[in-house]
């Protein structure tokens, strides 16, 4: 299995300053996004979404909250026939020290449990955060970081998520 792990916060969907996300209740998706997953989709990629959720432990949001946005913007993805394989989330304080909480690997590993069949080194990461990247470079794998990057060559940069629509043709052909 050849998996897009996506970030979900300002990749997919809007982010916004901790504090704001607590009357945050309805997913807004960023321009772009949901016609590149469905692209990464028709290369053959399955998709996983990773994402930090700190904002539940350290108290901006709660659980149920979290479910509302997040199963509001699977059903708005599935209507446009974009099947995300599984959505992995960390709900640690950022001083909770976990083993999940981007850019460590805990949430790659539960996937690879999850799915043994997933081949890493076919796989990549996108994200607009350092953490993303950095994920990316711990693992040795592709990243694309959204107007973010750091300075190892696994990594590359890119402005937009819908940047990727030429970019993963392009891999693919090579
Ligand atoms: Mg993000
Ligand atoms: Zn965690």
């Amino acid at each position: 299995m050849n998996v897009a792990f996506f970030d979900r916060d300002g990749t997919i969907i809007e982010d916004y300053e901790d504090h704001e996300w607590t009357n945050v209740y309805k997913p807004v998706f960023i321009d772009g996004a949901i016609e590149t997953l469905r692209h990464i989709q028709k290369q053959g990629y399955k998709i996983i979404i990773i994402t930090n959720q700190y904002l539940i432990n350290e108290g901006y949001i709660s659980y149920e909250q979290y479910d509302v946005v997040n199963n509001r913007m699977l059903r708005v993805l599935k209507e446009h026939n974009i099947s995300i394989q599984e959505v992995f989330y960390c709900p640690h304080r950022r001083d909770e020290d976990c083993r999940c909480i981007k850019p460590n690997v805990g949430m790659i590993e539960q996937a690879i449990t999850n799915y043994p069949d997933i081949r890493l080194n076919h796989s990549f990461i996108v994200g607009d955060s350092r953490v993303d990247v950095d994920l990316a470079t711990k693992l040795g794998i592709r990243g694309y970081g959204i107007r973010v990057t750091n300075e190892q060559s696994n990594v590359t940069l890119i402005d937009a998520i819908s940047d990727l629509q030429s970019i993963i043709n392009k891999y693919e052909r090579s």
